[in-house]
C-alpha cells in the first residue's frame, strides 16, 4: 500500500523569521563572508556564499566578473568552450578562485571539464548536476553534486565524495518538474531536513532553487543552507546571455530552464544529458546591470541578520526561529 506521509513540510513562503533581541547597532556591522573547510577534499574557501546557477543564461563569465568582486560564486555553464575558458582565464585571473566549471556525467561532458580544469588549475569547484560514483577521480577538487530532498541521498552522496550537495527538486522559477512528474519536496523544509544530515558528516549543502526575493534567501541561510543558489533572481541582468529584446515598449531578456525547449534546441545532441525533467522559457523584464541587484540582496541579508541578533552570516542559523504564517505582506499595492 502506498504510504502517506503526513509530517507538516513547508516552503519559504509558508513561514516568517521571528526577531530577536539583538545587541547589533547597524548593519554595517554583520559580516557576510564565510569560511569553509570542505569535508572530502580538505579545500577551504571564503566568500559570501550566493551561487549564480549553471544556467545557460544566468551562469556566465561576465556574470562572474561581476560577483568575484563582491567575493560571491558563480557557477559557470556547460556550454562554454575551452578557447573561451583560457581567454576568460587570461583576461580575469582575480574570477578564478569565485567559479566552478560544470558538467554532466555523460563521458564527452566529463572528458570536456578534465580539459578545462587541465588547462586552468586555477578553478578548484566542479559542479556535477548528476552525482555518480565516478567521483574518486576528482577527489583533490571541491565537488557541488545534486540535486536530491532528502537526509539519507545527501549522506550517500557525501560518502561517495562530494563536498557540497544541492538540495531542491522541482522549486525552480522555470522549472516543471512538479507539474511534469508529481515529484518534488517543499524546499524550506528540505533544507532544514538536507543541512542536518550534512552537518552531522561535516559536508555542506546548497539550497537550490525556489527563492523569489531577498527575504526568501535569508530564510535558506536560517533553514541551514550553507550555500543558496540562484537563477531567475539573477536573470534579466545586463551579464546575462541573450539580447534585449523590446515589446510593445518594454525591455526584456530571455530566461530559461536548463531541459526547457530552448535549451534542448540550442544545443542539439545534448538533450539525453539534461536532467529529465523539463523546465519553462519566459521574457523576464531587463533589469539593467545586476550591481544593483547585489546590492538588494546584501543589503537585505544583513537587515536579517540585524533582526535575529546574528553579527555573522555563519550565525544566522543558530538564530533562526521561523513562525508559521497565513500571508507573507500586505498586497493592497499590488
Ligand atoms: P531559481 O533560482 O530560478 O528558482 O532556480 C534555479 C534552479 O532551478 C537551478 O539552479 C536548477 O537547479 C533548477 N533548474 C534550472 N533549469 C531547470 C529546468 O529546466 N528544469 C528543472 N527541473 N530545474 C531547473
Amino acid at each position: 500500500m502506498p504510504r502517506i506521509d503526513a509530517d507538516l513540510k513547508l516552503d519559504f513562503k509558508d513561514v516568517l523569521l521571528r526577531p530577536k533581541r539583538s545587541s547589533l547597532r547597524s548593519r554595517a556591522e554583520v559580516d557576510l563572508e564565510c569560511t569553509f573547510t570542505f569535508r572530502n577534499s580538505k579545500q577551504t574557501y571564503s566568500g559570501i556564499p550566493i551561487i549564480v546557477a549553471n544556467m545557460d543564461t544566468v551562469g556566465t563569465f561576465e556574470m562572474a566578473a561581476v560577483m568575484s568582486q563582491h567575493s560571491m560564486f558563480t557557477a559557470i555553464h556547460k556550454h562554454y568552450a575551452l578557447d573561451e575558458w583560457k581567454l576568460f582565464a587570461a583576461n580575469h585571473p582575480e574570477c578564478l578562485p569565485h567559479v566552478a566549471v560544470s558538467s554532466g556525467s555523460g563521458k564527452s561532458d566529463l572528458e570536456k571539464m578534465s580539459s578545462i580544469l587541465e588547462a586552468v588549475p586555477q578553478v578548484k569547484f566542479i559542479c556535477l548536476d548528476v552525482a555518480n560514483g565516478y567521483s574518486e577521480h576528482f577527489v583533490e577538487f571541491v565537488k557541488l553534486a545534486g540535486n536530491v530532498v532528502t537526509g539519507e541521498m545527501v549522506e550517500e552522496l557525501i560518502l561517495s565524495g562530494a563536498d557540497i550537495i544541492k538540495v531542491g527538486v522541482g522549486p525552480g522559477s522555470v522549472c516543471t518538474t512538479r507539474t511534469k512528474t508529481g515529484v518534488g519536496y517543499p524546499q524550506l523544509s528540505a533544507v532544514i531536513e538536507c543541512a542536518d544530515s550534512a552537518h552531522g558528516l561535516k559536508g555542506h549543502i546548497i539550497s537550490d532553487g525556489g527563492c523569489t526575493c531577498p527575504g526568501d534567501v535569508a530564510k535558506a541561510f536560517g533553514a541551514g543552507a550553507d550555500f543558496v543558489m540562484l537563477g531567475g533572481m539573477f536573470s534579466g541582468h545586463t551579464e546575462c546571455a541573450g539580447e534585449v529584446i523590446e515589446k510593445n515598449g518594454q525591455k526584456l531578456k530571455l530566461f530559461y530552464g536548463m531541459s526547457s525547449e530552448t535549451a534542448m534546441k540550442k544545443h542539439a545532441g545534448g538533450v539525453a544529458e539534461y536532467r529529465a525533467s523539463e523546465g519553462k522559457t519566459v521574457e523576464v523584464p531587463y533589469k539593467g546591470d545586476v550591481e544593483n541587484t547585489i546590492l538588494d540582496i546584501l543589503g537585505g541579508l544583513r537587515s536579517t541578520c540585524t533582526y535575529v541578533g546574528a553579527a555573522k552570516l555563519k550565525e544566522l542559523s543558530r538564530r533562526a526561529t521561523f513562525i508559521r504564517v497565513t500571508q507573507q505582506h500586505n498586497t493592497v499595492f499590488s
